[in-house]
């Protein structure tokens, strides 16, 4: 059987049945980054004390996306074209970039409420390769 694992170690919390993105913190200045860094990147903050590992919310809203006609050549082909990449504003205030998945692009608004979702991105012969993607909340 094939093991499901993510593209990138650390991005996201896995294995996890809710997974969350993982980020850090700065104790000094509260700059956060995602993807999780070894140092704070605010050029204002004197870095005298280590970053922590926190996690970001799971819903957030859609602040902007473009569809991308282009397929990515070896060794990202699994970014086929045409796919839709998004921003996505988290509570925390920080604007994520990710897959969008959504069966039509027309029903993407901007503002519109997203969440997280972990999936598979592609196969080879022995693993599922998976990544994050925000998908719209569908209400009612
Ligand atoms: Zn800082």
């Amino acid at each position: 059987m094939k093991k499901s694992v993510p593209i990138i170690e650390g991005l996201f919390e896995w294995p996890s049945e809710n997974p969350r993105l993982i980020a850090t913190r700065c104790p000094l200045c509260g700059s956060m980054q995602f993807p999780k860094s070894s140092v704070c990147n605010n050029p204002d903050c004197d870095h005298s004390v280590p970053v922590e590992q926190c996690y970001l919310s799971t819903e957030g809203t859609l602040y902007t996306y473009t569809v991308h006609a282009y397929s990515l050549r070896e060794p990202f082909e699994y970014h086929k074209g045409p796919y839709i990449v998004g921003a996505v504003e988290l509570p925390e205030g920080l604007i994520v970039v990710g897959r969008i998945k959504v069966e039509d692009e027309k029903m993407l608004k901007i503002g519109m409420k997203m969440r997280l979702k972990v999936d598979k991105l592609y196969e080879d012969n022995e693993n599922i390769y998976l990544s994050y993607f925000f998908e719209p909340v569908v209400e009612g």
